[in-house]
């Protein structure tokens, strides 16, 4: 039997097994995703997604058995991040990465996210710095430098979600252009926010580029957020409104 010796992780996911146990879909920084059986764990209901733990698990195959969860004290335990963009993050990584795959980069982006958003909820560009860091890490992220087709230097760059970016005379029907301003962002760091303006387009490119990998199954969670962001900006009009 193989024993963990104890590894920090996140829970993704979980969902009731058996008498009293739990399938935890977990995030580990050194095994990447795995599920774990923990056995009499929903009576006593304290683990939780959105918080960092330290687990020890032990035995081979497809399910081990978790041996010990500790909740590592961080500042998410005070300030949670807001449950629709933890759900979204949560969602990405159970739709996009495999079980026995080890993403060390990913598990680091990944904390990065969750702990500035928990920080700045509505620091929504955190969510495309860690969209297109995960196409990148998992090798999806398309050359923003250069056309696809010919290899030039992109002056006009225009997006083929799954296919790249193309210069005006190699550009496809459909294909959308992306502004230079957006590729610059995206090719940098993406430490600060976007240049004002640019939201709706990096949104957009963005989404159209993971549809690819997601094969074209929406997300659930992309859905909810929509929907809870019309129902603030709606609110937020009504307030501009009363207050005139
Ligand atoms: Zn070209």
């Amino acid at each position: 039997m193989e024993r963990n010796r104890g590894e920090r992780a996140w829970i993704l996911h979980h969902h009731p097994f058996g008498d009293g146990g739990l399938i935890l879909e977990v995030f580990s920084e050194e095994h990447g995703r795995l599920g774990v059986l923990a056995r009499g764990q929903r009576r006593r209901g304290r683990l939780e997604a959105g918080r960092p733990y330290w687990l020890r698990w032990a035995g081979r195959g497809e399910l081990p058995v978790l041996q010990g969860a500790e909740e590592i004290p961080c500042s998410l335990t005070l300030q949670p991040v807001p449950a629709l963009l933890l759900f979204y993050v949560n969602e990405l990584l159970l739709r996009l990465t495999e079980r026995g795959d080890p993403q060390p980069m990913l598990f680091a982006e990944m904390e990065d996210t969750l702990q500035a958003l928990a920080a700045e909820p509505e620091a929504y560009w955190r969510l495309r710095r860690f969209e297109r860091r995960l196409l990148e890490i998992l090798g999806w992220a398309a050359d923003l430098q250069c056309c696809a087709a010919c290899g030039c230097a992109l002056d006009e760059g225009y997006a083929q979600p799954g296919s790249g970016l193309f210069c005006a005379a190699h550009r496809r029907s459909g294909a959308t252009p992306l502004s230079a301003a957006a590729r610059v962002w995206l090719a940098g760091a993406m430490q600060a926010p976007p240049p004002r303006g640019l939201a709706g387009e990096l949104r957009a490119y963005l989404a159209a580029e993971l549809d690819q990998p997601l094969a074209g199954r929406p997300l659930e969670s992309r859905r909810l957020l929509a929907a809870y962001l019309r129902r603030d900006r709606k609110r937020k009009t009504g307030e501009e409104m009363q207050a005139r």
